[in-house]
């Protein structure tokens, strides 16, 4: 159990689980015989990512960040990444029910990052957290809705529509403000409105910044996914964002690093990016 505590926050890991993505497209332009090195592939070329949700008491309420791939994958799908489908479990395990969530934050809509946002109850879709306002940016939702060639097949409209028809989801314009404490940044790239989760309380800071850097092996700032939109713009923010980050001793939370959640990503003497994993993380 990764868990730990930020002021008056308590934020804990809760994983939907292991899946698995082509090593080549998650390590971009880097070579093979580089990313390896950090992160073994399988005889697939397969290597094996992480799906970090954050839950974060506050003192007065519980927000979920990001909600995994959840359990509705189409056949194909299940196929080409696995299915893991363990949130709810883990989420229960740690004694967190459904209906505890008051706040979903999804950073994009990609399907492993909002998959559990919605179950299917029949031929019905349903709201996995009844209780809970969902948040995301409208951009987001726009570009996810014109189904380009390129990236349609990460869309599941599912996930997402029903919880905008019925209202429970918001679409925000930009960066602004959720609850005392939790904001969204937008950082440019993975996606062209992808926005991180700004953590603060008692004079320290978190931040979950999803896809614009996923592991802990993709720190360096060329490091990025061939997944990513607008591969130059993924650079820009990745500088932007550790211009804030390394002098203000921000938490960096990894959405899919299946071993270290959270690290303080600092550069050293070299100019070379390192990694500090939490040691009080257990
Ligand atoms: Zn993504």
């Amino acid at each position: 159990m990764h868990r730990t505590t930020l002021g008056d926050f308590e934020l804990t890991i809760f994983s939907d689980g292991l899946y698995h993505l082509d090593g080549g497209a998650f390590f971009g332009v880097i070579p093979k015989t580089m990313w390896e090195k950090k992160m073994p592939a399988d005889q697939q070329n397969h290597v094996s990512a992480g799906l970090n949700s954050v839950l974060v008491r506050t003192p007065k309420q519980t927000v979920l960040i990001e909600t995994g791939i959840g359990n509705k994958l189409s056949e194909k799908m299940f196929k080409i990444y696995g299915q893991p489908a363990k949130l709810l479990e883990n989420l229960s395990a740690g004694g967190v029910s459904p209906d505890d969530i008051d706040v979903v934050i999804n950073t994009h809509l990609h399907f492993d990052h909002c998959g559990w946002n919605t179950l299917r109850r029949g031929h019905k879709i349903a709201p996995t957290f009844p209780k809970a306002k969902y948040y995301v940016q409208e951009g987001e939702w726009h570009h996810a809705s014109r189904q380009f060639e390129r990236d349609r097949i990460s869309y599941i409209s599912d996930n997402y529509d029903p919880l905008i028809e019925s209202g429970q989801m918001q679409l925000l314009k930009g960066d602004q403000p959720i609850l005392p404490g939790i904001s969204v940044k937008v950082f440019p790239g993975h996606t062209a409105h992808m926005q991180a989760v700004i953590l603060q309380s008692g004079g320290r800071a978190a931040c979950y910044i999803s896809d614009l850097i996923p592991t802990s092996a993709h720190i360096e700032l060329t490091w990025g996914m061939a997944f990513d939109l607008f591969p130059v713009d993924t650079i820009e923010s990745k500088k932007q964002y550790y211009g804030e980050s390394i002098p203000n001793k921000w938490l960096t939370i990894f959405t899919h690093d299946p071993r270290f959640p959270w690290a303080y990503v600092n550069r050293n003497a070299d100019g070379r990016m390192v990694a500090e994993p939490l040691s009080n993380s257990k």
